[in-house]
């Protein structure tokens, strides 16, 4: 709490989304009513501010539109008609069709959804699953990203928070690449734009004129999925024009010999042909980046949506120990600096509760399972959804549709709108929004731990997430006295508290603050020290990966995965998988990449229906580069149809030069029933990367013409 002065309080909260910012909040309340939100201007990477889609965030508390009852399905599926019901009716069905699917098919059959609609260590994704460990239900992979680029990065740095991002403002050449940072990442644009006041040069790398892009200095398109062959082409001209820190390399890295003969296979020339970057701009860049230090290279989540995300991203990883970035404050290299915060994840899974055996489904094929495409024995026969809406987010759209239409599936709803994925549920439960419960924050965006606390009384019956697992584990008779435990219990045993990282912070501060830095060098790499097998950058990778390697924060029980394929040790440049290079059938057909851009107003599909963010964002829409929309006739603002083998969407078209030739972008999160026909993922595949199981949404051509 900041203050109370009669019947006025302000309250300290944290931002919930899946955004790296984790904006530590001020709410005001007034007589029980919460009446504004803002940020808190001591934090200091928060700053004061809320960018523009949280800034409205009680619209969503108090959106007439809110689901504040249990409801029970009334009309067919997908039909949104409902009827109100009491919590101990929802309670009393779930227990009985949960009970009747397990007897007759095993509790595999249940399959739990969730993902970041909140990024809470209490109410987060994570936060059912001791209760379906308990259930003995199929274990849910949760990778729609960021664990492609994680495990790249781990493989050549292991888990260190790298450049911590308060210090960017040191920088002198910042590189942002495959990173939107005016949209996505906006509290980081503060201190960019201090490092730039100070002299240093913003470089953007992205195939799309993106806001950021703009904005930068030097912005150098590329063509998708060609990063890993810029990286190696630009350690060809560092190594070549002896421009590597020979003593940072000889001392704190291992495999430079064997990272030189492969860079060898990048020649500008080739590189140039590959990535569409002309030659002379490698040689700048190349330049430019080993001599301008400190120099730091910001990556995006985007650049791991491809087949070769993992390696790409892996050669982008060994640059900054190449050229000695990590000798100085402001130098290097920001991936998700999550890891130093020390989560308990014993205590977020509950992992001793999985029986060995259990089987894994990872949920970014949903529609693939519930369809019966991958085979199940015992088929999926009830998923249990929160914190997701897979409808509009997961891949392969009409198969998920088709899944959840199922008569005989058993589909139970935790939401505050009814989302598509509501529409098909037996049970909607409503949960409370941030402003409504307790929690406390990690971040993958900056180095501080946040509280939330409860500022106002749960609207309706809503219930936190914590709640809704306590009532369950209660109905289903588990009798573990931690499925009792209070959210202020919790709050002190999902993290360890006595960690080094946590010295000078206990809840004590955490209330009066709100936030408080997690103790950690701001230099941590002047002399190696990478927490890796050898100690040192590895850019000849010791750890041993294979394809499947998956981290703990996404899937629960990782090491009893079935081995995949052995992952190159070096890095590389792995082509798309659906290109005229690797299918020039299927790029006859579908000549152009589609790739999903994060939506300005919109975090993944939140605040898609609501009407001030929506006119805000525009409606659905789908940009064209003026030479693909000539071949094919269409003109600004035309209707299209987007299509490949897998579905269809319909849009407006946007011609302009903001994307290149052979790449059109179609804004992520739009709602499918707010839209004109389908969104993006009914053209996406499900599909993985090299790594990390991550989503290779990136990885998808497509043809776009006039709607008849
Ligand atoms: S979405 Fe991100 S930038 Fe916006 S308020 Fe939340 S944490 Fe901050």
């Amino acid at each position: 709490m900041v203050s109370t002065v009669g019947e006025k309080k302000v309250v300290h909260g944290a931002c919930p989304h899946d955004c790296p910012d984790t904006c530590a909040m001020l709410v005001t309340v007034e007589e029980g009513r919460a009446v504004k939100v803002e940020g808190n201007p001591d934090h200091p990477f928060t700053q004061g501010t809320l960018c523009g889609k949280v800034s409205d965030y009680l619209d969503r508390v108090y959106s007439a539109d809110r689901i504040l009852y249990p409801m029970r399905r009334v009309g067919p599926k997908g039909s949104g008609q409902f009827e109100r019901i009491s919590w101990e009716a929802a309670l009393d069905e779930i227990h009985d069709r949960f009970e009747q699917i397990i007897n007759q098919y095993g509790a595999e059959a249940v399959m739990p959804c969730s993902y970041l609609g909140h990024e809470g260590l209490l109410n987060g994704l994570t936060v059912g699953d001791p209760f379906f460990n308990r259930l003995g239900a199929t274990i849910t992979e949760r990778t729609f990203c960021i664990s492609c680029t994680s495990t790249a990065y781990l493989m050549t740095y292991g888990p260190t928070y790298g450049t911590d991002p308060d210090t960017f403002k040191h920088s002198k050449y910042i590189i942002l690449w495959g990173c939107n940072a005016l949209s996505t990442n906006v509290h980081l644009w503060s201190f960019i734009q201090e490092a730039r006041q100070n002299g240093a040069k913003l470089v953007s790398i992205d195939p799309v004129r993106t806001r950021t892009a703009k904005q930068s200095d030097w912005h150098i398109p590329i063509r998708p999925g060609t990063d890993g062959a810029l990286a190696l082409g630009l350690m060809n001209v560092i190594i070549n024009e002896n421009l590597v820190d020979q003593d940072y390399v000889e001392k704190y890295t291992v495999g430079f010999a064997e990272l030189k003969e492969r860079a060898q296979e990048y020649p500008p020339e080739k590189v140039a042909k590959i990535t569409g970057i002309p030659v002379a701009d490698i040689l700048t860049l190349a330049r430019e980046y080993a001599t301008t230090q400190p120099s730091v290279i910001r990556i995006g989540v985007a650049l791991e949506k491809q087949a070769g995300g993992g390696q790409g991203i892996r050669a982008i990883c060994c640059l900054p120990a190449l050229v000695g970035a990590w000798r100085h404050l402001g130098g290097g290299m920001l991936q998700a600096p999550m890891w130093p915060f020390p989560i308990r994840w014993d205590v977020v899974h509950r992992p001793h509760l999985i029986q060995p055996g259990t089987r894994v489904v990872n949920q970014w094929q949903l529609g693939r399972a519930l369809t019966g495409e991958i085979p199940l024995d015992p088929p999926i026969k009830a998923l249990f959804v929160y914190n997701c809406n897979p409808v509009t987010q997961a891949a392969e759209q009409e198969k998920i549709l088709a899944g959840l239409a199922r008569e005989d599936l058993f589909i139970v709803v935790s939401e505050h709108f009814m989302t598509d994925t509501a529409d098909y549920a037996d049970i909607v439960l409503p949960a409370t929004t941030q402003v409504e419960n307790l929690d406390l924050m990690f971040s993958w965006g900056h180095t501080y731990v946040t509280l939330n606390l409860p500022a106002i009384e749960p609207l309706g019956e809503a219930v936190p997430n914590t709640e809704l697992f306590r009532r369950l584990a209660a109905r289903m008779g588990f009798e573990e006295e931690f499925f009792k435990t209070s959210d202020e219990q919790l709050t002190l045993e999902v993290l360890d508290w006595s960690a080094p990282v946590m010295q000078g912070v206990d809840m004590e501060l955490l209330k009066s603050q709100g936030y408080a830095k997690l103790k950690i060098d701001p230099v941590p790499h002047t002399e190696g020290n990478f927490p890796t097998p050898s100690g040192k950058c590895e850019f000849m990778s010791s750890m041993k990966v294979d394809g499947n390697f998956v981290l703990p924060a996404f899937r629960q029980g990782y090491e009893e995965y079935e081995p995949g394929a052995a992952i190159d040790p070096l890095p590389d440049y792995i082509p798309q998988r659906e290109s005229a290079q690797s299918n020039p059938e299927l790029a006859k057909r579908y000549p152009l990449n589609l790739l999903s851009a994060k939506s300005h107003q919109f975090i993944n599909s939140c605040f898609a229906n609501l009407p001030k963010h929506s006119k805000l964002q525009g409606e659905p829409r789908v940009i064209i580069h003026p030479e693909d929309a000539a071949i094919r006739g269409i003109s600004n603002g035309q209707i299209v149809k987007v299509f490949n083998d897998r579905g269809t969407f319909q849009v407006p078209a946007i011609v302009n030069n903001m994307t290149c030739p052979g790449v059109v972008v179609a804004p992520l999160g739009y709602w499918r029933k707010l839209s004109c026909a389908g969104t993006i993922n009914a053209a996406t595949a499900a599909t993985f990367t090299d790594m990390g199981h991550a989503a290779a949404v990136g990885d998808a051509l497509v043809e776009v013409t006039v709607t008849s």
